[in-house]
């Protein structure tokens, strides 16, 4: 048991990027945080695993808005972290995005976002984006089958026809190093005077006498943290914490942990790594983006034939990636890039989302005063972590001195966009309306 003595302004439970966002911003309105890992550093849980794309494609009007205000804050990570020069920072490598569209489909939600917003973005013919970034086949396959599914069309020697335009957004790109993003925002946190305490595992949350208002929490050892205000950023884990503080019964929406697979292959062309592109390819399934080594990162976009496999204990998540998925996922990306072929020995990761049925994340209070919740994060807001922690800053210290956010909820304007982000968007307690996300994208 550790017997200093621990009260504090607030605990943060989790160390990924988004809890130590949250810490590092808690910290600079003047709160006194202690951030509580069960891990041994920041960022190891399913930040760690990250593919960090930054893209700006939600369906939601204040997804779009969010992900477009943290695409900023990246581009000023080292005033945003503070840092001194010889520290080591995760670095945002621009890249541009491409989403490939098919003659006569209907544009999805977020292109009258971008519109609304003001977005800059490109229709490029898929002749401009041959000579651009020759070696691609455009051709539609879709919709994705599974690898057993002999009669599907989906492989058919020759596509059903050919994508007629792509959308090109050039501000995209990803995050070299998500763990070390994580150990930017908690190191920045410290330099403020938080405080991070790793192989701290919460087992309670705990409330005050009348049970109307959280306490604080206690840890696997015993040690008592006394807090008005605790803030669960569990990751995958956010439902057993949920579970734990007595709010999971009124969410409308709830994490689930998701198993994820993503793999890593060579890139069959020069220099994808450095004059690459990103792409969510629903028609073949796949998103993928250029890792170093001309590397291609490949990973799933849910399609219907590929069964969820969700997991009920996130501490017993079987790490060993599946020789059929692998296959699957290399037969799909070989659509779009021929040549592509199925690597000889295996590479990736398997990882968790916390996946909400709208995939879309939740910044939000409780029920229970004091307690409140960034998670259900769906695979999608590595981008917008400093953001994040900055809508729940604002979030608490509007609850906190005394605003009703259920009855009236908060919109905040982009620091440096001044974009509107309607919270409304993150409620635990929303409907899931039609236009509402049905893959990672969001
Ligand atoms: C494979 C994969 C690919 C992804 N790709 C992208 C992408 O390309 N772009 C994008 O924007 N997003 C992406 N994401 C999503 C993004 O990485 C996550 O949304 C984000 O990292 C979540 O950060 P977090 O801080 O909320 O959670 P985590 O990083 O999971 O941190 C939660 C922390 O809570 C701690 N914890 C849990 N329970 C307890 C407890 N009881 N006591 C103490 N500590 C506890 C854990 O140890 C963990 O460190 C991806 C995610 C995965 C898994």
């Amino acid at each position: 048991m550790n017997d200093t003595p621990t009260s504090c302004d607030a605990v943060v439970i989790g160390a990924g990027v988004i809890g130590s966002a949250v810490t590092l911003e808690l910290t600079r309105r003047d709160l006194n945080v202690i951030n509580l890992d069960k891990l041994p550093a920041a960022g190891y849980g399913s930040t760690s695993s990250s593919a960090a794309i930054i893209r700006f494609h939600y369906s939601t009007l204040s997804g779009v808005a969010l992900s477009w205000e943290a695409m900023h804050w990246w581009r000023d990570w080292p005033n945003h972290v503070g840092s001194a020069e010889h520290d080591e920072l995760a670095q945002y490598v621009k890249m541009p995005m491409l989403m490939a569209l098919a003659p006569g489909a209907e544009l999805p939600p977020f292109f009258a976002h971008f519109d609304t917003l003001g977005l800059p973005y490109r229709m490029a013919s898929m002749d401009e984006v041959d000579e651009r970034w020759p070696g691609f086949d455009w051709g539609l396959y879709g919709p994705p089958a599974a690898l057993d599914d002999t009669t599907s069309s989906f492989w058919a020697d020759e596509p059903k026809g050919r994508h007629e335009k792509a959308l090109v957004m050039e501000d995209a790109g990803f995050i070299t190093d998500p763990a070390l993003a994580a150990q930017n925002l908690a190191a920045a946190a410290v330099a403020e005077g938080a405080e991070f305490r790793f192989r701290s595992e919460v087992v309670s949350i705990d409330r005050n006498d009348d049970g109307t208002r959280v306490a604080g929490v206690t840890l696997a050892d015993g040690t008592a943290i006394s807090a008005p205000v605790v803030i669960n950023v569990g990751g995958p884990h956010s439902t057993i914490l949920n579970r734990m503080a007595g709010v999971d019964g009124e969410m409308a929406r709830r994490g689930r942990a998701l198993r994820r697979e993503v793999y890593l292959a060579p890139a069959p062309m020069e220099r994808f790594d450095s004059e690459g592109f990103i792409m969510g390819d629903l028609d073949v399934g796949v998103y993928f983006r250029p890792e170093r080594g001309n590397n291609i990162l490949v990973g799933s976009t849910e399609p219907a034939c590929d069964p969820l496999v969700w997991v009920e204990d996130p501490d017993s998540l079987d790490e060993t990636l599946t020789e059929d998925d692998f296959q699957v996922h290399m037969l799909r990306i070989a659509r779009r890039i021929p040549g592509f072929g199925i690597p000889h020995s295996k590479q990736g990761l398997v990882a968790m989302y916390d996946a909400t049925e709208d995939w879309t994340p939740i910044y939000d209070r409780s029920s229970l005063d004091g307690y409140y919740m960034a998670c259900g994060t769906s695979g999608n807001q590595f981008k917008n972590a400093p953001v994040a922690g900055w809508l729940m800053a604002e979030l608490v210290t509007a609850v906190e001195a005394g605003h009703d956010h259920d009855v009236d909820p908060l919109t905040l304007d982009g620091p440096v966009t001044g974009m509107p982000i309607d919270m409304r968007t993150f409620s635990r307690l929303r409907e899931v309306d039609a236009s509402a996300g049905n893959t990672v994208l969001g």
